[in-house]
């Protein structure tokens, strides 16, 4: 039995790593590929330090949730800042009437609950304060 993405990827996500093709420059992340999406070179990758601040590419508000979670909860894919790669990430600090497309966030790793004695890590966006 393999182990659960969550907690395969945990050492990678805690870095914010992702892999930069060095053939194109695309960014993959999660790296679960041996073969560019972009370009279609193999094993062509070098490890990358992703950015923390990005942009909502879309959104959804979720108004039915576990109860560890307080609703409506905005989730987002979120296309980081250069060198790039996309994220689905849970919001905090943001109310569901201010999201929108195109939002500027910041974004973090961290415990969004724990239960059972486990602890259960997510990707976080909150608005970027500039
Ligand atoms: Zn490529």
């Amino acid at each position: 039995m393999s182990t659960p993405p969550l907690y395969r990827d945990i050492a990678q996500n805690l870095k914010f790593e992702g892999l930069k093709c060095k053939s194109c420059g695309y960014v993959a992340y999660p790296e679960y590929h041996r073969i560019c999406l972009k370009c279609g070179a193999i094993d062509q990758w070098e490890k990358v330090k992703l950015s923390r601040t990005g942009t909502v590419h879309t959104y959804i508000v979720s108004y039915y949730l576990p109860p560890e979670f307080e609703t409506p909860l905005p989730l987002a894919i979120v296309d980081l800042d250069p060198p790039g790669g996309r994220i689905y990430a849970i919001s905090t600090e943001t109310k569901h009437e201010d999201m929108k497309v195109g939002l500027r966030v910041e974004v973090d790793f961290r415990e969004i609950y724990h239960k059972d004695g486990l602890s259960v890590p997510s990707f976080k966006f909150k608005p970027l304060r500039e």
